[in-house]
């Protein structure tokens, strides 16, 4: 493990305040060290917990007096790398920052620490008949601040966007201890440049976000929930488009390939078509009339574009019953295959049929299966490479490269949710140019001109 310079100075600095919040015992190195990206864990050289804005700012200050790289950690779910330590970092878990300070309901918005975790945004929010819609599939577990530093998205997005749409103002320590807030509590604003939307999304490369001001909205009085099965992924992707261009947008379209039927389908409690090779979980939401009408229209649009058939969950059990079959896709092709990686690219909707074939094919040759599934609705998918070797894994790569060119071909992007971290971050130029990302990188050096916010991520070293 990499140890900073100064190192010593610092903890001894900020033990002043901290106290026990500041730990080097080995057991919290090693829970802080890693996320779910699969990729190897880093250790850091220390975890510290603030509680409040003045012990971010101390640890920020004294950092950059001393020149020790921080890396904020929230629930420690992102896939991208992107909070795993590569220099021997202070890890800022920022877990302990966890009150919902304020639900405005006239005012449709929230006041939240960075710790809060997205799940509980949302349930403060029905309180109120509202809420929260990004919802990650891992909001059970993931923050608030980590959904804004990635720009977090999820099923419904589709309909509701992601993170950025709902993230109205934040209150962020710079590196150098300053406090600065960016945006305002209300719905409009225009006021010089949107520093906002520049931090989210910024992957803890900018400075540490301690509180936000998150929009919630007029929760729907229903929710439908359906079922689809098709023989292929082409006719799955086909129907898809004919919703929308009838003038659906649902609340989730998802879409499962046969590989990711192939492990859930032990497990679901109802049939999919012996036949079946793509799947889809559909959903609609509005006052109850409504979300029935739309998602029996959607269903009868998917059955003439060649749907097998739609089952529609009728009750809550039934319908989470439908939604299961969905959440388990992920640990259930990780129990199947521990070694397998994935990636989540984004195209235009109408090309995913053509790239998951493409990549299938591309992977086949190398004697390895391949799984997608994730968000048809907004074309972003889950591609899976299951590799069963190291050797396979190294295969994997030359395969997902591929992938990436064709995704940026198809106008895509390499990401659509996870974000760069490492993962990504040495194929960035496959879809940035080298003056964007020299900007980016000179963007970076006015927040944080001595480089110890998340150094090493996202822009590519060299
Ligand atoms: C099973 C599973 C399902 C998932 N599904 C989805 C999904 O549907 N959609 C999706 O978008 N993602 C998904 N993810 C990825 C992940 O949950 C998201 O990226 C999430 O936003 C990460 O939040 P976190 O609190 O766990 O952040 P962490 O993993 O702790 O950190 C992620 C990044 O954010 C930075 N960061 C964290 N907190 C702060 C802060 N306060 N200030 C500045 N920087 C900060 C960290 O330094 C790091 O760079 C999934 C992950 C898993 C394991």
């Amino acid at each position: 493990m990499k140890r900073p310079q100064g190192l010593e100075t610092f903890l001894t600095r900020i033990g002043r305040t901290l106290g026990n919040r500041v730990s080097t015992e080995s057991e919290i190195l090693t829970a802080a060290a890693g996320d779910e990206s699969g990729l190897p864990d880093g250790m850091p050289s220390a975890v510290v917990k603030p509680l409040t804005v003045e012990e971010v700012s101390l640890v920020a200050r004294e950092a950059h007096d001393l020149g020790v790289p921080l890396i904020a950690r929230g629930g420690g779910t992102g896939k991208a790398g992107a909070g795993i330590p590569t220099e021997g970092e202070v890890v800022v878990d920022l877990t302990g920052m966890n009150k919902i300070l304020e639900v405005r309901p006239q005012d449709l918005y929230a006041v939240v620490q960075p710790g809060v975790i997205t799940r509980d945004l949302d349930r403060a929010a029905n309180e109120h008949g509202l809420f929260y819609p990004p919802d990650p599939s891992s909001w059970e577990s993931s923050t608030i601040g980590g959904n804004i530093a990635t720009n977090a998205g999820g099923p419904r997005a589709v309909k509701y966007g992601v993170t950025q749409r709902y993230v109205w103002g934040l209150q962020m320590v710079l590196a150098g201890g300053e406090v600065i807030r960016t945006g305002k509590h209300s719905l409009k604003g225009v006021v010089g440049l949107d520093l906002t939307s520049l931090i989210v999304g910024s992957e803890g490369t900018l400075g540490l976000v301690t509180e936000a001001t998150m929009h919630i909205i007029p929760a729907p009085r229903a929710v439908e929930t359906a079922w689809l099965d098709f023989a292929d992924v082409h006719v799955a992707s086909k129907a898809a488009e004919k919703i929308f261009a009838a003038g659906f947008t649902p609340r989730m379209m998802e879409l499962l390939d046969p590989v990711a039927i192939e492990v859930v389908r032990p497990k679901v409690a109802f049939p999919i078509d012996a036949s079946a090779k793509a799947c889809m979980l559909l959903e609609s939401d509005g006052d109850a009339e409504r979300a029935e009408s739309d998602l029996l229209k959607m269903c009868e649009i998917a059955v003439e574009a060649g749907a097998l058939n739609a089952i529609i969950g009728r009750s809550d059990k039934e319908r989470d019953n439908l939604r299961r079959g969905r959440r388990l896709v992920s640990s259930s092709l990780k129990e199947r295959y521990p070694l397998k990686f994935s990636d989540d690219i984004a195209v235009p909707r109408s090309r995913i049929a053509d790239l998951l074939a493409q990549t299938a094919t591309a992977a086949e040759k190398t004697g390895m299966r391949t799984a997608a599934y994730g968000h048809l609705g907004d074309g972003n998918l889950h591609i899976n490479f299951l590799c069963e070797s190291a050797e396979q894994r190294r295969s994997a790569n030359v395969v997902r490269l591929e992938l990436m060119k064709r995704v940026v071909s198809m106008g895509g992007t390499m990401s659509g949710e996870h974000g760069v971290g490492l993962t990504k971050r040495d194929e960035l130029e496959l879809e940035q140019s080298r003056e964007v990302i020299a900007l980016q990188r000179r963007i970076k050096g006015v927040f944080d001109p001595k480089n110890i916010m998340n150094p090493g991520k996202v822009w590519p070293l060299s």
